[in-house]
């Protein structure tokens, strides 16, 4: 069997063009573009080619966004005002805080600030406990991503055993309640699972984001399988890999993401998408 590589590229090119035609309706309709702000606090070279990334992608569907840069000695106190300003700005239709935070700030304080009509990560508190009840609004980027490449493929759920490998707050967990609302019957796998292989091997949707090159060998994927690698893995001579062993799991998958290439391109995007949503969702209603 040769696996069906699943191009995120190419899904990520059909959404933009149908992302680009509704915020020109919006924009029309609106007088005005969805507005993104994207905070930066403090940060290395790594986060500033994140923000650059979004910025750009966000200036190809016509979202107007902007970075709101603090400095690296922003204190929780002046964090929150400065979410609580962005919160009351009908400018700024959707928040994204640029993870990881410098250590001395609060995850928490953003989780519990941020607006959740204008948190398109899903992070907030109410977000992610409305995902848990099964009534979500906005979901963290790269679990929709999964999500996203899943449905466009048509891959079923209901009924199937999926097996998640990591348990993050934006990743495992997440995913793991989206997929078990989808009806598939759901196992999450973590750093202390004894004998990973025998969970993974019963996986007809075998999920892993852990960020470790190489974990998934074929010996541990279901013949058939649908294989989703989240990881990103930097090898040391500098290529970038997933956790899947891509060239031997694709002899036993019947479908597999590639890494680049596989869910990355997915999350800014649906992150747009999830923009676009607040803004018409902030309209007021008569
Ligand atoms: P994290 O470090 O917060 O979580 C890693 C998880 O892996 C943990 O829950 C841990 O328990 C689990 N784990 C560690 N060793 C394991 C093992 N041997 N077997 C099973 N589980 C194990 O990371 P994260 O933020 O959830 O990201 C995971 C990976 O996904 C990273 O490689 C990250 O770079 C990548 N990522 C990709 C995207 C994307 O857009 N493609 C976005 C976010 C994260």
């Amino acid at each position: 069997m040769t696996a069906h590589m699943l191009d995120g590229r190419a899904m990520g090119a059909e959404i933009k063009a149908e992302l680009r035609g509704e915020v020109e309706r919006f924009r029309q309709g609106q007088g005005r573009a969805p507005g993104l702000v994207v905070m930066r606090i403090g940060g290395d070279g790594a986060s500033g080619v994140y923000s650059k990334s979004i910025l750009r992608i966000a200036d190809e569907i016509g979202i107007e966004a902007r970075v709101e840069q603090l400095t690296t000695l922003t204190s929780n106190t002046t964090l929150r005002s400065a979410l609580l300003q962005l919160n009351a700005n009908p400018a700024a239709h959707g928040i994204l805080v640029q993870m990881p935070l410098p250590v001395h700030l609060s995850q928490q304080l953003v989780a519990e600030t941020i607006a959740p009509g204008k948190d398109i990560d899903g992070i907030s508190i109410m977000n992610a406990g409305d995902l848990f009840l099964g009534a979500a609004r906005f979901l963290p980027s790269t679990a929709a991503a999964v999500i996203e490449i899943l449905e466009r493929t048509q891959t079923p759920l209901a009924g199937k055993r999926a097996v998640v490998l990591g348990r993050s707050n934006v990743v495992g967990k997440p995913l793991a309640m989206m997929l078990l609302q989808k009806d598939a019957t759901v196992t999450l796998c973590h750093s202390h699972t004894a004998n990973l292989p025998a969970f993974t091997r019963q996986a007809d949707v075998l999920i892993s984001a852990v960020g470790q090159a190489r974990l998934i060998t074929a010996e541990m994927v279901k013949p058939g399988a649908s294989v989703i690698d989240v990881g990103i893995n930097v090898l040391p001579g500098g290529g970038i890999v997933g956790d899947v062993d891509t060239e031997a799991v694709s002899r036993v998958a019947s479908a597999l993401t590639p890494t680049p290439g596989g869910v990355g391109p997915l999350t800014n995007i649906l992150l747009m998408k999830q923009c676009l949503q607040a803004a018409w969702q902030a309209i007021p209603k008569d």
